[in-house]
C-alpha cells in the first residue's frame, strides 16, 4: 500500500526572518528531494489537507495561549520569545500544519493507508498547551495523538528523535495514561529539560520516557536506544496508533545538533518503527520536527519515506552531504556504545516499576 505525504505550500509563508535556521527552504529542499527521489509512484501526495478543528487544537492547547498566536499574527507579527517568530501569515500555517496531522491521523485512521509523513512548519514538539518556544507554534504530533484518541484509539505512542527534548508534547500527556511519550535526545542540550528522572506524574506516571544521550552519539548508539527501550516499550504498551516526531537534527551535518546520525541511521531508525507497527497491526504517522542542514534534511525525509513506502530510492537521490571541514563531527568518530550501554541500562531500571520490558 501507497504511504500518504501530506504537506501545504501556506507552511512556506511562516516567515521567520532572513537569518533563522527555521526557515521556509526548509520544506522546499524537502519537496525537491522528494520529487526526485524516485518514490514518486509509492506515495499519495495531499498538499491541500484544511486547517486543523478548533476543538481538536484546544484539546492540546489552552484557548488563551491560541488566542495570543492569532493576535500577534493579526497585530502583523512578533516574538514568542527569543527563537520563536510569528509573523503575519504564521498563525495560518500553524493551523495548517496541525490540519496536516490531523488530516494524515484521519486517513490513517480510516484505512486509507496505513504510513504517512507529514511535512510541514511550523514545528510542534517544543509547544506547550499554554506557551510556544524553540521555534513551534501549535504542537502537530501532540494533536495527531489527541486526533487518535478522540476517534477511540485507547492507547497511542508518540517517538521523538528530534535531538532536542519534546518538552512540549512531554507537558501535553504528563498525566496522561493513554499517551506514551517517549523522547530521544541529547543531554544537557535546548531546552534543558528530559531528564531520565521525568517520567510522568499522577495516573500518567510512567508514560512519559526520557532517554538523553552523550553528545557524538551515532547511528549505532541510536539503534541501540531503540532495540533497548523504544522497540519493548512498544510491545509493552501495545499502541493502536504510533506517531514519530521526526526531527533530523541528529543528523552529523546539523548546525544545531551535536550527534553523527546519518541518513541511513534514520533510515534505520524509520524502519524499526515501521517492523514495530506491523507487529502490532498499528498506523504509522511521522510528523516533520526541526532539521536545518537543508541537504541533510531532505536525504532523511526521503530516507524516512523508502523506509515507511518498502522500497528503495533512486540512488542518485542520495545525497548524504560531507561533513564540513576538519574537525567536523562525523560518523565513525562516535560517543562509544559502551556508554550508551549503561545509560540504558538505568533507563531500564527505572521504567520496570511501571513496564515488563
Ligand atoms: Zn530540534
Amino acid at each position: 500500500m501507497s504511504a500518504l505525504f501530506v504537506t501545504h505550500p501556506a507552511c512556506e509563508r511562516h516567515v521567520t526572518g532572513p537569518t533563522h535556521p527555521e526557515r521556509p527552504q526548509r520544506l522546499q529542499a524537502v519537496r525537491r528531494a522528494v520529487e526526485a527521489s524516485g518514490l514518486e509512484g509509492a506515495l499519495v501526495w495531499d498538499e491541500q489537507p484544511p486547517e486543523v478543528d478548533p476543538d481538536l487544537l484546544e484539546r492540546v492547547h489552552r484557548r488563551a495561549y491560541i488566542e495570543t498566536v492569532e493576535a500577534l499574527a493579526r497585530a502583523g507579527g512578533g516574538w514568542l520569545d527569543t527563537d520563536t517568530a510569528v509573523g503575519p501569515e504564521s498563525a495560518r500555517a500553524a493551523r495548517l500544519a496541525a490540519g496536516a496531522a490531523q488530516r494524515a491521523t484521519e486517513v490513517l485512521l480510516a484505512g486509507g493507508a496505513r504510513r504517512a509523513f507529514v511535512a510541514v512548519r511550523p514545528p510542534g514538539h517544543h509547544a506547550e498547551p499554554g506557551r510556544g518556544m524553540g521555534f513551534c507554534l501549535f504542537n502537530n504530533a501532540a494533536v495527531a495523538a489527541a486526533a487518535a484518541r478522540r476517534a477511540g484509539r485507547e492507547r497511542v505512542l508518540i517517538v521523538d528523535w528530534d535531538v532536542h527534548h519534546g518538552n512540549g508534547t512531554q507537558a501535553v500527556f504528563w498525566r496522561d495514561p493513554s499517551v506514551l511519550v517517549v523522547s530521544i535526545h541529547q543531554e544537557y542540550w535546548y531546552p534543558g529539560t528530559g531528564a531520565m528522572e521525568e517520567l510522568g506524574e499522577g495516573p500518567g506516571e510512567g508514560w512519559t520516557v526520557n532517554v538523553p544521550l552523550p553528545a557524538e552519539t551515532g547511528d549505532g548508539g541510536y539503534a541501540d536506544v531503540f532495540t533497548e527501550v523504544v522497540l519493548p516499550l512498544a510491545y509493552a504498551c501495545r499502541p493502536q496508533f504510533i506517531v514519530v516526531s521526526a526531527g533530523y537534527d541528529a543528523h552529523f551535518a546539523d548546525p544545531l545538533g551535536g550527534m553523527v546520525v546519518s541518513a541511513a541511521g534514520f533510515r534505520q531508525l524509520a524502519r524499526l518503527m515501521d517492523e514495530v507497527a506491523r507487529t502490532l497491526d498499528a498506523p504509522l504517522l511521522a510528523v516533520l520536527e526541526g532539521g536545518y542542514h537543508l541537504d541533510a534534511l531532505a536525504t532523511s525525509v526521503v530516507a524516512t519515506l523508502e523506509a515507511f513506502a518498502g522500497r528503495p530510492t533512486d540512488p542518485a537521490a542520495w545525497r548524504e552531504p560531507a561533513p564540513a571541514g576538519l574537525g567536523a563531527r562525523r560518523p565513525g568518530r562516535e560517543t562509544p556504545p559502551s556508554a550508551i550501554a549503561t545509560r540504558l541500562r538505568t533507563v531500564r531500571r527505572l521504567l520496570s516499576t511501571y513496564w515488563r520490558l
